[in-house]
C-alpha cells in the first residue's frame, strides 16, 4: 500500500454550472450489474460463499425492481430538505411485503444454515421489522441483528430506489448544496465514483440505500467537508481501479472508483473486494464514513 501522487484535475472540472448535481438510475440496472459483478469477483475471492449469497439476494433485488408492487408514494417531504428521508408508517407495509417476497425467494436457494435464519426473519411481526429498519436507515446498525441486516437493507432498497428518480424529477437541484448524506433519503454513501460524463474526473458519491448518485467537489472530504489536508491511497499501482481519500483533519476515509477504466464496476460489490484497503487504512487509524448495503454485519453474533 502506497500514498499515489496527485491525481490530475482538469482545471475548471468543478464548476457547477454544465454538471447533474443528483442522477437518477434505474434500479434494475443497477441490481442487475451488481449481480454480475458479484459473481465475477467471487472467483477470486477468499469470502466466495459470502459473494454467492450476496449475488443471489441482489439477482432477486433485479427481478423485483421490475415486477414488484410498490403502491403509492404517499408522504414525502416535497418541501424538506431530504424528500425520502423521513416518511411516514405506511411505507413500513410496503417495504415488508417485499421483504417477505425476497425472502421467500431465496429460500430455496440457500443452505440449510442460512434458510434457518430467513425463516425466522419471516415469523417476525410487522412492529419488529418497522423498529429494525428504522434502526438501520438512521444509522444505528447495531440495534439490528446482524444475520438479518443484509435481508432487511436490500428490502428497503428496494423500496427507496424506486421512488428515488421520480422525486429527483421534481426537485429543483439549483436549491442543493454539497452534503455528506443523500440528498434524497439521507443515507450515508457506499463510496464515491469518478466519471469523465460530461467532463474528466467529476465525483459522485453513490447513495447506500436510494442508490442515487449526487456530486461531491474532488479533495475535499466528504465527511468533514475540509480540502486542505487529504492523501490519497492505492494497493502498489497509482493508476489503480480503487483508490481511497482520507482525511487527517476528521480521521475518516471514503473509497474512488474510477469507473472509466472499468466500466463493469460498481460500488458495492467492487467496496466488498476491496477490504483489504480498509483494513490498511483502519491500522493507520483512519474509519469508514461509509455504508455497504452488503456489509452491514456491524455486530459480531
Ligand atoms: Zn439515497
Ligand atoms: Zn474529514
Amino acid at each position: 500500500m502506497s500514498q499515489t501522487a496527485e491525481i490530475p484535475m482538469v482545471p475548471g472540472s468543478e464548476s457547477p454550472l454544465e454538471l447533474k448535481h443528483i442522477k437518477a438510475v434505474d434500479p434494475h440496472a443497477v441490481y442487475h450489474r451488481r449481480a454480475q459483478r458479484l459473481l465475477t469477483l467471487a472467483k477470486d475471492s477468499p469470502l466466495a460463499d459470502y459473494f454467492e449469497l450476496c449475488r443471489r439476494v441482489v439477482s432477486i433485488q433485479a427481478r423485483l425492481a421490475k415486477e414488484a408492487d410498490f403502491g403509492q408514494l404517499l408522504s414525502w417531504g416535497k418541501e424538506g430538505a431530504i424528500p425520502l428521508s423521513h416518511l411516514g408508517s405506511e411505507v413500513d407495509s410496503y417495504w415488508q411485503g417485499l421483504l417477505q417476497q425476497l425472502l421467500s425467494d431465496l429460500l430455496p436457494q440457500v443452505d440449510e444454515s442460512v434458510a434457518r435464519v430467513v425463516r425466522l426473519l419471516m415469523q417476525q411481526s410487522p412492529e419488529q421489522l418497522s423498529t429494525w429498519g428504522r434502526a438501520l436507515r438512521e444509522g444505528r446498525m447495531s440495534d439490528a441483528p446482524a444475520r438479518f441486516s443484509l435481508f432487511l437493507w436490500a428490502a428497503m432498497g428496494l423500496y427507496w430506489s424506486h421512488w428515488a428518480p421520480m422525486v429527483i424529477k421534481r426537485m429543483d437541484q439549483r436549491k442543493l448544496k454539497q452534503q455528506s448524506l443523500c440528498p434524497i433519503c439521507g443515507s450515508h454513501p457506499v463510496a464515491s465514483v469518478i466519471v469523465d460524463e460530461p467532463r474528466a474526473g467529476l465525483r459522485y458519491l453513490h447513495c447506500s440505500l436510494c442508490e442515487s448518485e449526487w456530486h461531491y467537489i474532488r479533495a475535499h472530504c466528504t465527511s468533514c467537508g475540509q480540502d486542505k489536508e487529504m492523501t490519497i491511497w492505492s494497493l502498489d499501482d497509482a493508476q489503480a481501479q480503487v483508490r481511497i481519500e482520507s482525511c487527517d483533519e476528521c480521521h475518516g476515509y471514503t473509497k474512488m472508483m474510477f469507473i472509466e477504466k472499468s466500466p463493469l464496476m460498481d460500488v458495492a460489490a467492487d467496496d466488498l473486494a476491496t477490504l483489504i484497503l480498509d483494513k490498511e487504512l483502519n491500522a493507520k487509524g483512519f474509519g469508514a464514513t461509509t455504508v455497504n448495503p452488503l456489509l452491514l454485519a456491524h455486530e459480531t453474533e
